[in-house]
């Protein structure tokens, strides 16, 4: 089989508390609460899922909240941004949706021939809104204009190099564009097939910055593996080729491997299957707690432990 990419599965950030992120993200980006579980590593901090209505990879973001998280800054060596997909037309609606909110955003700019604005989460986390033509195909839609899921990913790296042949030479990734971008320089990798989540940008800067890690900041990206197969494959290609990669581990929706790209970051690969719907109908996802069965004996004192978060309404639903 040919093995390639087909483009983002998830990405995965550190917030503050988690009221202040369920707010912005549900109420102000009109994400769905798709997963409310627990740090499977420290099941005494909440892990919170969001995605589009079905709860697709391509779609997800996901957050590790902590109350006394200190604040992060985003460097060369990590992930600096990340990007919703907005579809052809949609991004006045968003624009005035977001002014009519008290919501500040940056822009309209234009990166790569695509629209864009930008926003800063409650810890500072740069969010990205790109109005594109690659992915789903959705019709604008004022109740759910971001149903489309994630657009790309930017990498802040000192050496760019080796984590492009890496997208280009194992993912399968082509190399489409190259601009200046603050006196460094952004280049562009599409998936092949160019569906939800294909763009990962490289952002090259002299600036001297050295990032950490905290609220705020991005934790790991991961692709998409469309199968268990695919999977097993990936992690024997990455091994071969000398990457230090995890055996495969039960992340409950989805199986998972991680690694380190050259630049740094730190990189994981999830498969499709079984996804969100494995333990509670899609209908319901988010509502309430689940835990993986090893840590259901201490479902009592995690729900002791663990903040209470009040779902906020959608705007405009
Ligand atoms: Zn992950």
């Amino acid at each position: 089989m040919s093995l390639k990419i087909p483009g983002l599965h998830h990405v995965t950030a550190i917030s503050g508390p988690p009221q202040a992120n369920v707010d912005f993200y549900i109420a102000t980006l009109l994400q769905r609460l798709v997963k409310k579980t627990v740090n499977f590593d420290d099941p005494g901090t909440y892990h919170l899922y969001y995605g589009n209505q079905q709860a697709e990879p391509g779609t997800i973001l996901t957050f590790f909240p902590f109350d006394d998280a200190g604040p992060g800054r985003a460097g060369p060596g990590m992930a600096s941004a990340f990007a919703y997909a907005v579809p052809q037309g949609g991004l006045n609606t968003w624009m005035m949706a977001l002014a009519e909110a008290d919501v500040p955003f940056d822009g309209p700019t234009e990166r790569f021939s695509e629209q864009m604005i930008t926003l800063t989460d409650p810890d500072g986390l740069r969010v990205e809104l790109i109005e594109t033509t690659r992915g789903t195909g959705l019709a604008a839609n004022g109740d759910t204009p971001v149903d489309d899921g994630l657009h790309s990913v930017t990498l802040w790296l000192k050496q760019p190099d080796r984590t492009a042949r890496l997208l280009t030479d194992l993912f399968g990734y082509s190399s489409t564009d190259e601009t200046s971008e603050g006196g460094g320089t952004r280049h562009r990798f599409l998936a092949e097939g160019q569906g939800r989540g294909s763009a990962i940008d490289l952002l090259t800067s002299d600036a001297p910055s050295i990032g950490r890690q905290g609220a705020g900041t991005i934790h790991h990206v991961a692709f998409r593996a469309r199968d268990d197969e695919e999977h097993k494959a990936w992690q024997e290609v990455l091994r071969s080729q000398g990457f230090d990669v995890t055996p495969q581990i039960d992340r409950q929706y989805f199986d998972a491997i991680y690694f380190r790209e050259p630049g740094g970051v730190l990189f994981e690969i999830a498969t499709d299957p079984p996804g969100f719907g494995i333990d509670e109908p899609i209908e319901a996802l988010g509502q309430e707690l689940k835990l993986p069965e090893q840590h259901e004996p201490l479902r009592e004192r995690i729900e002791r432990v663990l903040p209470p978060i009040t779902l906020p309404k959608g705007r405009g639903r």
